[in-house]
């Protein structure tokens, strides 16, 4: 298992793309395909192994998802903003580091937004879980109570396992905590802006 890892780790492209296919140019930036699953592959290997390298990497994919994740293709889990969201949601429950909520809270507006709202491919199945529209508000509702969100069906690596889905019978908050951001986030979200399939 260490040994695929370490593999997957070794064929991080520039940027930290993750190709298709061994030996395909093609670098999609897609939960499915890409560095948004780099994300949640290297952020478990570091919860189980404790090797630095690992979250170095989960980071580095997240930093890819920041540049080019926000998608034409829509707006789902799968191959969308939302789940490409999830990578900073997870980053944020493993380090605690503000900087990845701030950027899902972005990802989130820009799904609410006008750009969000008329990305220009439907999804191929509208009413599934992880194509369609329900894995959009799935993303928008876990930023309500973002220190326990959670993409739908996988294992958070969160380093406090004891984190259950207790919150789901709970009370939810609902106050949307206005985000603020710094220049710097306005100046990488403009090079972010720059949409992909
Ligand atoms: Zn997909």
């Amino acid at each position: 298992m260490k040994a695929c890892l370490d593999f997957i780790l070794s064929i991080e492209g520039e940027g930290a793309s993750y190709p298709t296919v061994l030996g395909n140019g093609e670098c999609l930036c897609h939960w499915c395909h890409g560095a948004p699953g780099a994300v949640w592959l290297f952020a478990k290997a570091y919860q189980v192994l404790k090797e630095e390298k690992y979250l170095e990497g989960s980071k580095r994919a997240a930093d890819a998802v920041w540049e080019r994740g926000l998608l034409r293709k829509g707006n789902s889990l799968c191959h969308g903003a939302a789940g490409n969201g999830y990578s900073f949601l997870v980053l944020y429950r493993l380090t605690k580091e503000s900087k990845y909520l701030s950027r899902a809270r972005y990802f989130a507006d820009w799904i609410d937004g006008d750009r969000g709202k008329s990305v220009d491919m439907k999804p191929d199945c509208p009413f599934s879980l992880f194509e369609g529209f329900s894995g959009s508000a799935v993303f928008l509702s876990d930023l309500l109570d973002p220190e326990r969100s959670q993409l739908p069906l996988f294992d958070v690596p969160d380093l406090d396992a004891a984190a259950s889905c207790e919150h789901l019978l709970g009370e939810v908050p609902v106050t949307y905590e206005v985000t603020t951001y710094t220049a710097a986030d306005e100046q990488s979200f403009k090079r972010s802006t720059r949409e992909c399939l």
